[in-house]
């Protein structure tokens, strides 16, 4: 086990680290260990609605939305204080997320410091302004120019499973396009979004009220307040499909702009000239931080001509896989994020045995580990595409296995889903393989192992898995309008 830990257990509002007006705070817990490791600020509806009025106003009176090279000069900044204090934030990452140590090095926390520069570099990529060709309306001849603009004040909520790589993937683009932000993390990992708000209070030149952390042990009153206020222009959300609809919801009533990254139940189609042996070893890899990814492909098509093979492949994988400690580097698989969580996936392995699933491997709590929120790595095969397993996102180590026998019927179990976030397809032949993923109706698919994630990759879903996109240039967009303006003829 790792040493003790600490993380920054107050906000930012208004420029200045604070506690809870209240002066409460709440316990935060490492899921590994079930144990406090500290405490952090417990917000109310009056800190809430501070923060509110600071990003307003920081949007309104500065000249934050306006002066491009200080969001340059404050955004690099930030970037090199998080950099210089990241071997800080890496056991606090592992100890509040129970995420593996080793994804810290990348996609948990040092690729997201790195990724940053993209949407740096997008002040400069940006077309903020240029003109039309004259044109003739109601006899009259117009030049026009189309502006890009910020948004105004976002509001960012975010899930606790990648909680510092989501945090910067709203906060960066969205301040640097010029808009004013008030940052609400999970419940669960408050000490990801309070370090960047320490960071950017103590390194950096952005106004007061420019950033704001917002922490809350009741997280859905604080965020109620923010997806309802009318000073808020838009909400930025990642999380589960519920809260996604609760919150488009409530922003109707002033008509926010939402921008909604929800859930998954992404299919991995293997073809029947697939190298198997390559698929099927990897296949546990859906268990990686314990399956708690929103774009993991959690269903698993295979031929019915290859069908016992790949499941004898597969059961050997689950096996084999290491889980357990995430301080272990050797460990891709952590606990899940609390006792919620492990009971709500217990909950739906009992559902798949129930609704006929054949259970290969797992189906509970580890006997080797005593403490933490773990559960083993779950195979499931012979599962209906219909049933319960197949069609919820259960967020946990499950993978439900499902033969098919042609391409066209892989293609239509892959989307029937009520969620389009991802996919994959593997085969011999990438060109038959690119022309099934182009038939899968999801926002991201991986070919051949091709990986699509990147700081330039537009990543979001279809269907119920969001609204929008984040990364890439259209993610960028997300956080402008447009503006058109009508001037004489030169
Ligand atoms: P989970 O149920 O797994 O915690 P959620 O999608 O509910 O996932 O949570 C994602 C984020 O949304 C968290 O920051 C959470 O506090 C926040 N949240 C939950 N309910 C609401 C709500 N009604 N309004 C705004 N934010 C909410």
């Amino acid at each position: 086990m790792a040493a003790s830990v600490s993380g920054e257990h107050r906000m930012l509002i208004d420029g200045e680290l604070v506690e809870a007006a209240s002066g409460a705070t709440y316990a935060n817990v490492n899921p590994a260990t079930e144990e406090e490791i500290g405490q952090v600020a417990d917000a109310g509806v009056g800190d809430m609605e501070r923060a509110v009025a600071a990003a307003r106003r920081a949007f309104d009176e500065t000249d934050w939305a306006n002066d491009r090279e200080l969001r340059k000069r404050c955004l690099r900044q930030l970037q090199e204080g998080l950099a210089k204090e990241r071997e800080a934030l890496r056991p606090q990452i592992v100890a509040e997320v129970g995420a593996p140590v080793t994804l810290t090095y990348a996609i948990q926390q040092d690729a997201c410091i790195d990724d940053m520069e993209w949407d740096i570099e997008c002040i400069d990529r940006i077309d903020w302004e240029h003109d039309l060709p004259e044109h003739e309306f109601f006899g009259m001849r117009s030049a026009r120019r189309v502006l890009r603009e910020p948004v105004g004040v976002v509001g960012a909520i975010t899930p606790w499973n990648f909680p510092f790589m989501l945090n910067l993937s709203k906060i960066v683009p969205a301040l640097a396009a010029g808009n004013t932000v008030i940052l609400k993390p999970a419940p669960d990992t408050p000490w990801s979004a309070t370090y960047i708000g320490r960071v950017a209070a103590e390194y950096t030149d952005i106004p007061a009220g420019v950033l704001n952390v917002v922490t809350a042990g009741d997280a859905a009153v604080v965020g109620e307040v923010l997806s309802g206020d009318e000073r808020v222009d838009m909400i930025s959300f990642t999380g589960s499909t519920a809260t996604g609809k609760r919150i488009m919801a409530r922003g109707a009533e002033s008509l926010k702009r939402v921008f909604l990254e929800l859930g998954g139940k992404s299919a991995n189609i293997i073809l029947d000239d697939a190298d198997l042996e390559a698929q099927c070893r990897s296949g546990a890899m859906v268990c990686m931080h314990g399956g708690q990814g929103c774009a993991i492909t959690t269903r698993m098509l295979l031929p019915r001509s290859r069908y016992d093979e790949g499941v004898e492949l597969l059961k050997a994988a689950f096996e084999g896989w290491k889980y357990g400690d995430p301080n272990d580097p050797e460990n891709l698989q952590g606990p899940l994020i609390n006792a919620r969580q492990r009971e709500r996936v217990l909950g739906y392995i009992e559902k798949g045995k129930t609704e006929g699933a054949r259970l290969v491997v797992g189906g509970g709590r580890p006997a080797h580990l005593d403490k933490g929120y773990y559960v083993e790595p779950t195979l499931f095969v012979d599962v209906d595409p219909d049933s319960t397993i197949a069609q919820e996102e259960i967020f946990g180590p499950v993978l439900a296995v499902i033969p098919y026998d042609t391409d066209d019927d892989a293609v239509r179990i892959a989307n029937n889903s009520r969620y389009g976030l991802s996919g994959a397809v593997n085969g011999g032949d990438l060109d038959r393989a690119y022309a099934i993923a182009k038939r899968l109706r999801t926002g991201t698919v991986s070919v051949n192992n091709g990986q699509w994630f990147g700081p330039d990759s537009p990543f979001g879903g279809y269907k119920e898995s969001g609204l929008g996109r984040e990364h890439g240039m259209p993610g960028f967009e997300e956080y402008l309008e447009t503006k058109t303006v009508g001037l004489p003829p030169s």
